[in-house]
């Protein structure tokens, strides 16, 4: 089960997301790419960045809300595929291969 948490960009945030991302496009509301889990961090993917970074939408609660760059997650599944996972490096809760409940396409 996938976090079911939403954070809607604040406008400078937004803006500087956009500045920052490969693309130059981020989405106006991001949901929580992290499996689903009690208190702690949310983390919202917006866009890579460079090759093996990508920046993060980072929130707690309603007021704690942060731009982050982190590294891809390293770890690839044990099956064939080796699938990669869509979160960062050292992230809590699963790796998004684990969740074999509901797939989370990967963005990137
Ligand atoms: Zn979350
Ligand atoms: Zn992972």
């Amino acid at each position: 089960m996938a976090c079911a948490h939403w954070r809607r960009l604040p406008l400078g945030l937004a803006r500087e997301a956009r500045e920052r991302s490969a693309s130059g496009w981020v989405d106006s509301a991001v949901q929580c790419q992290l499996s689903a889990h009690v208190g702690g961090e949310h983390f919202g993917f917006l866009d890579d960045v460079e090759h093996g970074t990508a920046l993060w939408l980072r929130w707690r609660g309603t007021t704690e809300v942060a731009l982050v760059v982190l590294s891809d997650c390293p770890v690839a599944g044990p099956g064939p595929d080796k699938e990669g996972c869509c979160l960062f490096a050292d992230h809590s809760e699963q790796h998004t291969w684990q969740d074999t409940v509901e797939e989370i396409p990967c963005t990137s």
